[in-house]
């Protein structure tokens, strides 16, 4: 009785010490952490952020020419697009561009095969709904939105 009072004093002392020798060591590490929100985490290139839409360099305006293979490929079917033909600029526009984010597994195949190369992954992390109406969202007037 009195050996197996004794044999758990030791056990409980050794984990203490063993915890903090622990602590002690990766008291010298460099942190992983970061203090958010007020510092930001660095992203890697490989970053998979919600679906957003590009523009053209030259001209600022969406690439996406309305042509619906990314909807028509997206195996969650989460994606509406309409264009308008713009006769005088010889072009399909982008009228609106909706995309279900709720619904949206990430898998990437919209931005692998579309031909114009108008989609990406956005590096945004902090997005927040507070209704599943929100996360339908028109990527159209988001990126008008978005600074240039
Ligand atoms: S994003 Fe690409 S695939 Fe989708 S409608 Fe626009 S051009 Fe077509
Ligand atoms: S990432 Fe996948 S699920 Fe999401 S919109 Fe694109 S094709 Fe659909």
């Amino acid at each position: 009785m009195l050996w197996t009072y004794i044999r758990e004093i030791f056990s409980g002392a050794w984990s203490l010490i063993a915890g903090l020798g622990v602590t002690i060591r990766y008291m010298f590490h460099r942190p992983v952490t970061v203090q958010y929100p007020r510092q930001a985490l660095e992203l890697p290139a490989a970053y998979r952020g919600h679906i957003e839409l590009k523009r053209s360099e030259q001209t600022g305006q969406p690439l996406c020419v309305a042509c619906g293979e990314c909807a028509r490929t997206c195996p969650s079917a989460v994606i509406k697009v309409r264009g308008v033909k713009d006769q005088a600029a010889d072009r399909t526009r982008l009228r609106f561009f909706y995309i279900d984010y709720s619904r949206c597994s990430f898998c990437g195949l919209c931005v692998q095969y579309c031909p114009e190369g108008a989609l990406a992954f956005s590096f945004e992390y902090e997005q927040a709904f507070t209704s599943r109406y929100q996360t339908v969202v028109d990527l159209v007037a988001r990126l008008e939105r978005s600074p240039g």
